[in-house]
């Protein structure tokens, strides 16, 4: 009993940590779930009809808690792509509804379907724990309240993207307007199903762009019914089309002549490809969020409980499925012995059990091949000689549970030192000096995100202005606000989500130069006349 009550606090703690001050009051709740949620949508959406796919095919999609089937979607191909595509064309054309609607009205629309998903917010965040695994005390209070808190902070943006007047040489007037790129392409991971979608739709709508997104196969259900909010928020036909289906169409989709724009977020190995597709077809635009091995670094003077608690979470958060996990723990080695043991204490703490139960801190792995390639990196660990101190198996099942499992004396060269993991398996190494730790975290093919633990802000700011990260946590770790740019350095990524900062991917900047004709009044009469510059 007094283990489950810490359980259940500690959840609470870590979803706390995520939703402060990111959510209304209203969102931090405990509603009952639908723990067997009504499928009701799994066509294609596209102009706001549901189709079905041109090649009769449908895939099946899983409960990863149980294994079992949820239903089947409808497969996309290059023909529903290709259907996506025109009708996110048509809705884009000079004239269209969408294009000729007042900013504010973009806005009031993007409004509208955040209070929708606030409306269904129990069955989405149901929908999401079913397909996903993740905890619903998890899905409830922070995928859900982040991704509308994500909508609204880009529906307030709507009628605020401005160009600037500039002081052009002669008499000229100069002025630039920030208008949508055009049709933009979205592909999106299976770890955060709905924000990603949020992250995606927000600045894409909102600078008035039109869309086709393709959700990760593993996870269709929650954009498949936000789909129909987008219709019953009243978004134009063409505007927002969704096709589920695998990589085959992410990959089509990427290389398509009539999309403008990529956004993508997945494996540095995606990445990479549409990166090089895109430069091989129409040079769309493309940004990309990938992968990342983050460092956590931990002084000898941090507030030792906080900085086990927070770099426990910064890793298993999401079963370890998080682009920015903490995935190398550098700790110095004054507090090397006494850290790693509360670590493992607090790793076997960690509560495994079904996403609805209300203790439940760890849902299982996305799939059977996720949690496959997470076990190799466990035997890998081993094997290269890193000390594996708890865990290191797959749990009883049902489902694909991965015991938290947590390696000490881990060297730079190690593979599980190197490579993302995805999985709830913490890395500790050793340091002694400021320098050293700085150079060793940037050591990394990768530079998303990065973790200070200290008390003395001087060391912290000095160890901050050395990492090659895109964003640097000090003494926090998971801080992701509507408002905060998040992407990556180096292989992480290019362009960054979030804030003012995700809207330059979705604008194309025109520069308008207006000769000017000086009237000038004759000195005689009050005839006036053109002169020529
Ligand atoms: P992934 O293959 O990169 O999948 C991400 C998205 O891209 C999915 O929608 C996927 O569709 C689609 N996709 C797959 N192949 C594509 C292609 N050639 N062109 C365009 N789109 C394509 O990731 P994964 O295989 O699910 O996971 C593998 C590893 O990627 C993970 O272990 C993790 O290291 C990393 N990952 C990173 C993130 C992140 O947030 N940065 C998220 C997920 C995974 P399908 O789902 O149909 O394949
Ligand atoms: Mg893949």
């Amino acid at each position: 009993m007094q283990r489950l009550s810490r359980t259940r606090s500690l959840l609470r703690a870590e979803c706390r940590l995520l939703v402060v001050r990111a959510v209304r009051a209203a969102c931090s709740e405990s509603a009952e779930p639908d723990k067997l949620p009504d499928i009701k949508h799994t066509g294609i959406f596209i102009n706001n009809e549901w189709e079905d796919s041109c090649s009769g095919k449908t895939f099946c999609t899983i409960n990863p808690a149980t294994e079992d089937s949820l239903g089947t979607v409808e497969r996309g191909g290059e023909e529903d792509i290709d259907h996506a595509v025109a009708a996110a064309q048509k809705a884009f054309q000079a004239g269209s509804s969408w294009r000729r609607m007042d900013a504010s009205d973009r806005g009031r629309l993007l409004y509208r379907l955040a209070d929708l998903i606030e409306r269904d917010r129990v069955h989405l965040a149901s929908l999401e724990s079913v397909n996903t695994g993740k905890p619903y005390a998890v899905t409830i209070n922070v995928d859900l309240p982040l991704t509308i808190k994500n909508l609204r902070y880009f529906a307030g943006w709507a009628d605020k993207i401005q160009g600037k007047t500039i002081p052009a040489d002669g008499k000229f007037l100069c002025y630039t307007r920030h208008e949508p790129v055009g049709v933009c392409g979205q592909i999106i991971p299976w770890n955060f199903p709905l924000l990603m979608l949020a992250w995606k739709f927000g600045p894409a709508l909102a600078a008035g762009n039109t869309l086709i997104l393709k959700p990760a196969e593993q996870t269709p259900l929650t954009a498949l019914y936000v789909a129909e909010l987008v219709r019953e928020a009243g978004f134009p036909p063409g505007v927002v089309n969704i096709v589920p289906g695998y990589g085959d169409i992410g990959a089509y989709l990427a290389q398509h002549c009539g999309v403008d724009k990529i956004a993508f977020t997945g494996s540095t190995e995606v990445g990479k490809e549409i990166k090089v597709t895109a430069g091989q077809t129409n040079l769309k635009r493309v940004t990309l969020e990938l992968g990342g091995k983050s460092p956590l670094i931990v002084l000898n003077d941090a507030d030792m409980n906080y900085a086990v608690e927070m770099s426990h979470f910064g890793l298993f958060f999401n079963m370890g499925q998080c682009c920015c996990a903490a995935s190398r723990t550098f700790v110095q080695d004054e507090i090397y012995d006494e850290f790693v043991c509360r670590s493992v204490e607090r790793a076997k703490k960690r509560k495994l059990g079904n996403p609805f139960d209300e203790d439940t801190e760890q849902g299982p792995q996305i799939s059977e091949k996720q949690m496959n390639r997470i076990l190799e990196y466990i035997e890998t660990g081993k094997d290269e000689g890193a000390e594996l101190l708890t865990g290191g198996k797959r749990a009883k099942g049902p489902g694909y549970y991965i015991e938290p499992t947590v390696f000490a004396d881990v060297e730079d060269d190690m593979t599980i030192a190197r490579e993302e993991i995805f999985g709830p398996v913490q890395q500790i190494l050793r340091f002694e000096e400021l320098d050293e730790v700085v150079e060793r975290a940037n050591d990394s093919a990768y530079g998303l995100a990065a973790g200070v633990f200290t008390k003395d802000l001087d060391k912290a700011n000095y160890i901050v202005n050395g990492l090659r990260a895109g964003t640097v946590w000090v003494n926090t770790y998971n801080e992701l606000g509507a408002q905060t740019p998040f992407g990556g350095y180096r292989m992480s990524g290019h362009g960054r989500e979030n804030g003012e900062y995700a809207l330059r991917n979705y604008t194309e900047i025109k520069s308008v130069i207006v000769r000017l004709r000086e009237k000038q009044s004759s000195s005689c009469c009050s005839e006036t006349r053109d002169v020529e510059y």
